[in-house]
């Protein structure tokens, strides 16, 4: 059984595997240990992963990057309009209500939407575990921004479910790695718990999670985040300044030519990252449009200028964090830092600044993440023993039941979990009703959720309810937040007030029956929920379409395999006919079949191109029943003077 951990960034994926030496981080098809989070879409067949970026700018139109970022918005979501439709190249569209892609596959226009998307994506994500840990993959953990709210989480699990991924548990990006970190640490304190500061900036989001360690467990005590500090935002700085420069310089506007904006992306990506390392970074871009080639030096000084705006907004998530935890700056044990934009001087040097220490260096920046969801997901399968650690998440955004007053009752909404509830955690409330009524579960402080998101989270309504001798019946509803953050109403049932036996013991230390009032259960209620899940038919239609295009995309990947093999088969062959294997082979057949082969491999430059597959693989067992006994004769003959040789020596 496999034990996995996904790492979903919004860049890339790492991939972290629970084997029995310990946690691995494994490497795609070209050896990378991290993968691209783009799917592209082709004429023939889909790209996924490392193959789709190299799509990203010569099929930009049928491309998707940030994928993470749609997951579970609407179209019409200010952040999907305002936002993502800067970094997207495809057509943004509207896919059942859901935020998705237009774009051209197989020949015709289609729509997906993001749930789609991303369970292209993990489909990938799963093919590439698979192939390393030779064996199938299912039970997984993957790891979201503490960030996200229902909405978000149901769009990856639902994502999840359709490749057949068993997501155990979607954890928080930075309690995978605050796991991964206590679990390896030998020196955790038995009474005064160590403080440590979590911070991950990635690609697209910031967060900073403040954990307290004991022996064998950790507290998340708070965190918070900025949702639109990443990477990409400094990368967007770059672009913009250098945009201007190259308007002025070059009189070319990059802003006018899709192509060429992509490829100052690219290029300013990668001048951040030489420039965290030397104090300048030279830019070259040949022929990026009007045929003009444009050249710039940026240095390290004048960069930190250009995004100054988003380096004094470093200290703002940690000042949060620290106050969401209630806690001051003196009571930081220790800090440490995940996420490739923590590789910025003037942002490690901003946190270390603020915490007023050195930044620690036990995790791994690139794959503490991922290592941490493997060992999550090893603790939560049964296949696996690992080292006791409990892991007390806490709820990111308070949750609110609300409900219509009775002539009983004026009380109409209660806090069921509140910042800083622990994950999972089931609440039990009671209700006096005399007829059905209904609860809304909303987030109880929108203007604390991220932008576009809805603080509608479901509707439960209590069936069958009747009142009990004229007087209201006494109700219970059982409310659980589960493992992944996802509310729901587990249970209701109706109680009663009843004088039963109790057994206790007098002062003798004898026996004695007593009658006692107790409540007990006296009937189960039907409950119906409406969630933001998407409806079950659209999930099964998904899914059957995930899989036909799965195997299409496997059936194009053979097909190209049995033409390599033709093709190789025919220059190898009509070379050795002529060369080694010339002696073996009868001749009169020689000349037709060095014929053959050449003809074969004219066939396949020409109209044998785009053929199917089958007819690869007869035209390929055609010529090998010619060409293997002359190989086999050849073998044969190679093998006897040996075969000699060691009869020689037994002698
Ligand atoms: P997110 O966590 O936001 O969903 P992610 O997990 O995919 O995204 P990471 O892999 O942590 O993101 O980080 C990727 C970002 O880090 C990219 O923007 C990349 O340019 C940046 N980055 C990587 N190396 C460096 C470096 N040496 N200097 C500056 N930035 C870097
Ligand atoms: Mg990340």
């Amino acid at each position: 059984m496999s034990v996995v951990g996904i790492d979903l960034g919004n860049l890339q994926a790492v991939i972290a595997v629970a084997r029995n030496r310990g946690i691995d981080v494994i490497c795609n098809e070209v050896s990378n240990r991290a993968t691209p989070n783009i799917v592209s879409f082709g004429p023939k067949q889909r790209y996924l992963g490392e193959a789709a970026k190299t799509q990203e700018i010569s099929n930009a139109k049928n491309t998707i990057v940030s994928l993470k970022r749609l997951a579970g918005r609407t179209f019409d979501d200010p952040e999907v309009q305002e936002v993502e439709k800067n970094f997207i190249m495809a057509e943004l569209a509207d896919a059942n209500g859901q935020a998705g892609v237009k774009v051209n596959y197989l020949g015709e226009e289609q729509v997906f939407s993001n749930v789609q998307l991303i369970a292209m994506y993990l489909n990938k994500i799963k093919d590439i575990t698979a192939a390393e840990i030779k064996g199938p993959v299912s039970d997984c953990v993957i790891t979201v921004p503490g960030w996200f709210t229902e909405v978000q989480r149901r769009a990856v699990l639902a994502a999840a479910e359709m490749v057949g991924l068993n997501c155990l548990r979607l954890v928080n990006d930075l309690t995978a790695a605050a796991l991964g970190y206590g679990i390896t640490k030998t020196d955790l304190p038995e009474e005064k718990p160590r403080n440590v500061a979590f911070v991950d900036i990635g690609h697209s989001s910031y967060t900073c999670q403040i954990a307290s360690f004991l022996k064998g467990q950790l507290t998340v005590r708070g965190q918070a985040f900025d949702e639109h500090f990443g990477g990409r935002e400094f990368d967007a700085v770059i672009v913009d300044k250098l945009a201007a420069q190259f308007k002025e310089k070059f009189k070319i506007d990059v802003y006018t030519n899709k192509k060429a904006l992509l490829r100052l992306r690219v290029a300013a990506e990668r001048c951040k990252k030489v420039l965290s390392a030397n104090p300048q970074a030279p830019v070259n871009i040949e022929s990026i449009m009007d045929d003009r080639d444009v050249s710039a030096m940026v240095n390290r000084e004048e960069f930190e200028e250009w995004a100054s705006h988003l380096f004094t907004r470093t200290e703002e998530v940690l000042a949060k964090a620290l106050e969401n935890a209630g806690m001051k700056i003196d009571e930081i044990d220790y800090v440490e830092m995940v996420g490739g934009t923590t590789r910025i001087p003037a942002i490690k040097a901003t946190i270390s600044k603020f915490f007023g220490k050195e930044i620690s260096t036990t995790l791994n920046q690139d794959e503490a993440v991922a290592r941490g969801a493997a060992l999550q997901c090893a603790m939560l399968s049964p296949v696996f023993k690992v080292r006791d650690f409990r892991v007390n998440d806490v709820v990111t955004y308070p949750i609110k039941l609300t409900w219509e007053a009775t002539p009983e009752e004026e009380e109409t909404e209660i806090v069921v979990f509140d910042n800083n509830n622990s994950i999972p955690s089931t609440k039990i409330l009671t209700f006096f009703r005399r007829e059905p009524f209904t609860l809304q579960a909303v987030y109880a402080n929108p203007e604390a959720l991220p932008r576009g998101i809805n603080p509608w989270i479901g509707q439960y309504t209590i069936k069958n309810v009747e009142p009990v001798n004229g007087e209201p019946a006494q109700i219970k509803v059982k409310v659980r937040l589960n493992i992944h953050g996802i509310l729901s109403v587990e249970s209701a049932y109706t109680v009663e007030e009843k004088m039963v036996d109790e057994e206790t013991k007098n002062k003798d230390g004898e026996k004695e029956i007593k009658k006692v009032k107790k409540l007990v259960k006296t009937g189960d209620l039907p409950v119906v929920s409406g969630t933001t899940a998407l409806p079950k038919e659209l999930i099964n239609e998904y899914t059957e379409k995930e899989s036909q295009m799965y195997a299409n995309d496997k059936l194009i990947a053979a097909t190209e395999a049995a033409k390599n093999s033709l093709e190789e088969y025919g220059y190898e062959m009509r070379d050795k006919i002529l060369g080694p294997l010339s002696e073996y082979i009868d001749p009169s057949i020689k000349d037709k079949f060095a014929e053959d082969l050449n003809a074969v491999v004219d066939w396949i430059y020409d109209e044998g191109y785009d053929a199917p597959k089958s007819v690869y693989v007869e035209k390929l067992d055609a010529l090998k029943k010619i060409g293997n006994p002359v190989v086999e004769r050849y073998r044969e003959a190679e093998a006897r003077p040996h075969a000699e040789r060691a009869l020689r020596d037994t002698m």
